[in-house]
């Protein structure tokens, strides 16, 4: 249905478009109507969220400095701006706005005498990790090779590594971005300090990213897979789950993982499989003798494989006594849940408190829940409240994923740099003295 904001974007959309070209704009600018309109307007390969969009304007970004005309070209007009990488992030519609694409900026660079690569705002995990991996390197990605580097790292970004060497955007070591009033800036640790934290955990907010630098890590081949058993062992194997994982080195990452008639572990050891198979030997114990099991070395690409559960809902637990366990048994039994995932956190992500907004640090365990907000409410009843921007689907509960103290932070940080509340149409922050949900 064609909303009045949208049809005001639509008959605004040409005088955008000719002042995005005037501030120098190269790439493609589709408008609605033109040939390539409906391709432009979605996702790679298709917004997956089920969101239907109709921008007045999308403009493909080539370089920083059509980020920069686009960015401009909207403020001047006071159109509603939206930034898009793959679409895999986004839930808020850009309906009569500029719709600004950085799938085309998708360079990706390894330097490995200093263990980063540099990776336009358009690239994909997977070429990062294809990149990497000659060099025995790997990046701080998720379960999926298709998501892009820059929405997962600055929303905080959990993957295999993280117990080992911190969240994503704990690697971050250095951004550019184009302002809200359309100055290129660069961020680091040692340069605008303060919008550097911001970016790590919120940095959906704070500019459009052009570039970023990210650490990776020495990790050639892994010990992972996948053990499961029969459903009857649930409570046993969640129990032994919960009491053994705070032990575990950093190289082990275990998520726990109830599926219809069967529970299980998917598991990843960063070292060697005599290693790995020895320091999770006491945990596949506690599951009795498995129904499938599929534990091997294997390279840090092939750790797609090993799968991870749909985050439709997200819950963090302060702990998780036997009732808590139980729940989530019933939960899936029940119907009201397809799958639950439990997660340890922990190691690194811990550890590096104080670098960024991500996450609840202190919090141990999370629930990733494939179910209805209805099936998860037995669970969200016994958890903190708290959230993870990355599972965090509904823009309107984004405070949900920073503690009280960092979400004031970055109120304040939002006001430096984008008074206007321009920028950060998905998961918003508000600047301080504006009111909390300012579109
Ligand atoms: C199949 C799948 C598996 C996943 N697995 C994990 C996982 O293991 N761990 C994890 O932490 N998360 C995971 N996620 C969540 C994922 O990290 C988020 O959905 C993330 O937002 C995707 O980023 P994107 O760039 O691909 O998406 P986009 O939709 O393109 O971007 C998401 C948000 O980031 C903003 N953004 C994008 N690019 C820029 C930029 N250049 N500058 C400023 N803002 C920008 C956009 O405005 C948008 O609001 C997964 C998602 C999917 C779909």
């Amino acid at each position: 249905m064609t909303t009045l904001m949208s049809l005001a974007g639509t008959m605004q959309a040409p005088e955008v478009a000719k002042s995005a070209r005037q501030a120098g704009f190269r790439g493609p600018v589709q408008l609605p109507g033109d040939e390539g309109y409906d391709a432009a307007r979605m996702g790679f390969p298709a917004l997956p969220n089920g969101i239907e969009q109709f921008p007045a304007v999308v403009a493909e970004a080539l370089a920083a400095a059509d980020v920069r005309a686009a960015v401009l070209a909207a403020r001047a007009h006071r159109m509603p701006l939206a930034v898009q990488g793959t679409g895999h992030g986004t839930y808020v519609e850009c309906d009569g706005g500029l719709l600004l694409r950085t799938s085309r900026m998708d360079a990706v660079h390894i330097d490995p005498e200093r263990r980063i690569a540099r990776v336009g705002p358009g690239a994909v995990w997977g070429q990062v990790i294809a990149a990497a991996e000659p060099f025995g390197l790997a990046p701080p990605s998720g379960s999926h090779a298709a998501v892009g580097v820059a929405g997962y790292t600055l929303g905080g970004g959990i993957g295999w590594l993280a117990r080992k060497h911190g969240f994503g955007a704990d690697n971050l070591v250095r951004a550019e971005l184009v302002s809200a009033d359309g100055k290129i800036l660069t961020a680091s640790a040692g340069e605008r300090p303060d919008l550097f934290w911001a970016l790590r955990g919120a940095g959906r907010n704070f500019g459009v990213v052009t570039e970023l630098e990210i650490r990776l890590a020495p990790v050639a081949t892994v010990y992972g897979g996948t053990a499961f058993f029969g459903i009857e062992r649930a409570h046993a194997l969640l129990a032994a789950f919960r009491d053994l994982a705070p032990q575990h080195p950093d190289e082990l990452t275990v998520n726990a993982v109830i599926a219809g008639d069967r529970v299980g572990l998917r598991a990843v050891y960063l070292g060697d499989a005599e290693s790995g198979r020895r320091t999770l030997a006491p945990l596949l114990a506690a599951g009795g003798e498995p129904v499938e099991q599929s534990f091997r070395e294997m390279t840090y690409a092939e750790t797609e494989g090993i799968g991870s559960t749909a985050p439709r809902q997200f819950e963090l637990f302060a702990a998780l006594p036997d009732d808590v366990l139980a729940t989530a048994i019933r939960t899936v039994a029940s119907g009201g849940a397809d799958e639950i995932e439990v997660r340890h956190w922990g190691g690194a992500t811990t550890r590096a408190l104080g670098n960024g907004p991500v996450g609840h640090r202190h919090v141990p365990f999370s629930m990733t829940i494939a179910g209805t907000p209805a099936g998860a409410a037995p669970l969200a009843a016994r958890a903190t409240g708290g959230s993870f921007l990355n599972f965090l689907h509904d823009e309107s509960e984004t405070e949900r994923a920073y503690t009280r103290a960092d979400h004031a932070r970055l109120r304040e940080i939002k006001r430096r740099y984008d008074p206007e509340n321009q920028l950060g149409s998905t998961h918003n922050i508000a600047p301080a003295h504006a009111p909390a949900l300012a579109a």
